[in-house]
């Protein structure tokens, strides 16, 4: 089992989160660094460490993380102007807290593609 993270913290209450969405599955709470006028973060309240420790039996929960999205997306009005879901695997993937979670981006045109910066400066 890997170790508890700032997440789990959230999930229990022990840290403040603007939380906007919660069933028994899942969580979705506003990022404290937004890159975007919406980012919010969609976790699973069990606690999956990266995308490479997603087990067959836990296909459905992580569908059920784009689900939230969408559900998200519709009731606060941009799913048809749209968004960007990301999911950030390990180091290089920029992954910085080990409990997967679910980017939900918008409000603005976002770029594509997200590493342009990274090559021009490299
Ligand atoms: P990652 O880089 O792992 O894909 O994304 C982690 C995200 O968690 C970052 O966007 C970061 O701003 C956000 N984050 C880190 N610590 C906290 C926290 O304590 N509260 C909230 N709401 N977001 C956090």
């Amino acid at each position: 089992m890997s170790e508890e993270t700032i997440f789990d913290k959230i999930i229990q209450r022990e840290i403040p989160a603007t939380i906007v969405y919660e069933d028994d599955l899942a969580l979705a709470f506003e990022d404290i660094n937004p890159q975007a006028p919406t980012h919010l973060l969609i976790i699973p309240k069990t606690r999956i460490a990266t995308c490479n420790d997603i087990d067959k039996s836990q296909r459905e929960l992580v569908g059920h993380l784009f689900w939230v999205a969408a559900q998200i997306a519709k009731q606060e009005g941009f799913a048809d102007a749209g968004y960007r879901t990301v999911m950030n695997c390990n180091d290089d993937g920029g992954q910085t807290v080990h409990h997967i979670h679910l980017h939900l981006l918008a409000g603005k045109p976002l770029g594509w593609p997200p590493y342009q910066e990274r090559l021009k400066q490299a």
